[in-house]
């Protein structure tokens, strides 16, 4: 086998969120596998940021992605002005920490529509040209709250447990047409939005790590690796999978 099955040289991906954490990680992994990456998300001036980090197969778009009228305008726009998207990686994700019980209709909608309706809109979306070409990868970035039970996440936890359904729905409506979509579950992984949850919790981060088999934190860089393989022409046979990339924290009760 030759290594150039996980090339991704003449590719074009959409990072959603990819100025930062791990969307920067995962543009980063694309980047470096040969693929040109569009990154979004909604402050121009950590994208312009990212950019410089990233080099000249990087750009950017400012985009609010639940501004729904604002999604065909992107991808049209990308499309037309930068060339065809084969990957699409939904990664950008906002986190809700309380309890149940204090968890309000506003909170819960809003991470809904972040988290959810907004991925399959843009799905949606670039499908419509995927489909068309018969040529493409989508990947969803789920979490490992969405695969086990964990307290105070009760809306992300739904949010991300719901992208399951998308994926075994879409894989089922878009495998006849080449186009695969996946998602990738994280563990805890060590970007801005997880070290502020952790560090304010001492307590809290050793009893994380006590979860984790492999006993320390992900890296943004572990993400951006499994999303090059799932992108790439080495997963051609891989659709409606769900990959937990969390040092063995799912299985380790
Ligand atoms: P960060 O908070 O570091 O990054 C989130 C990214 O999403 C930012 O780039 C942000 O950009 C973007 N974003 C948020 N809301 C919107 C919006 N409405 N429109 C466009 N972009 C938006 O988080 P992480 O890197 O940690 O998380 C990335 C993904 O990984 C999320 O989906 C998260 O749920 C998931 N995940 C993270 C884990 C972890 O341990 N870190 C564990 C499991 C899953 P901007 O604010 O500029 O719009």
């Amino acid at each position: 086998m030759s290594l150039q099955v996980f090339s991704l040289e003449g590719q074009r991906a959409i990072v959603t969120g990819g100025g930062a954490g791990i969307g920067l990680g995962i543009s980063k992994a694309l980047i470096e596998a040969g693929a040109k990456v569009v990154i979004t998300g909604r402050r121009e001036g950590v994208l312009q940021e990212a950019v410089t980090e990233l080099g000249e197969n990087a750009s950017y778009r400012v985009n609010d992605i639940t501004d729904r009228a604002s999604i065909p305008v992107l991808v049209e726009a990308i499309e037309t002005e930068e060339g065809p998207i084969d990957i699409l990686v939904n990664n950008a994700g906002i986190h809700h920490k309380a309890w149940a019980q204090d968890t309000t209709d506003d909170d819960f909608e809003r991470i809904i529509q972040t988290n959810l309706i907004s991925v399959f809109a843009l799905t949606r979306e670039c499908a419509k040209y995927m489909l068309k070409r018969k040529k493409g990868s989508v990947i969803m970035i789920g979490s490992m709250a969405g695969l086990f039970g964990i307290d105070r996440v009760i809306a992300y936890s739904a949010s991300k447990t719901a992208l399951t359904g998308l994926v075994n729905s879409l894989t089922t409506e878009y495998a006849k047409d080449n186009v695969r979509v996946n998602a990738i579950a994280p563990g805890w992984i060590t970007s801005n939005m997880f070290l502020n949850a952790v560090n304010k919790d001492q307590e809290r981060k050793l009893q994380i790590t006590n979860r984790i088999a492999m006993d320390h934190f992900g890296t943004t860089e572990d993400i951006g690796n499994a999303a090059v393989f799932l992108s790439s022409e080495g997963a051609k046979y891989i659709t409606g999978v769900i990959l937990p990339v969390d040092g063995g924290a799912t299985v380790n009760f």
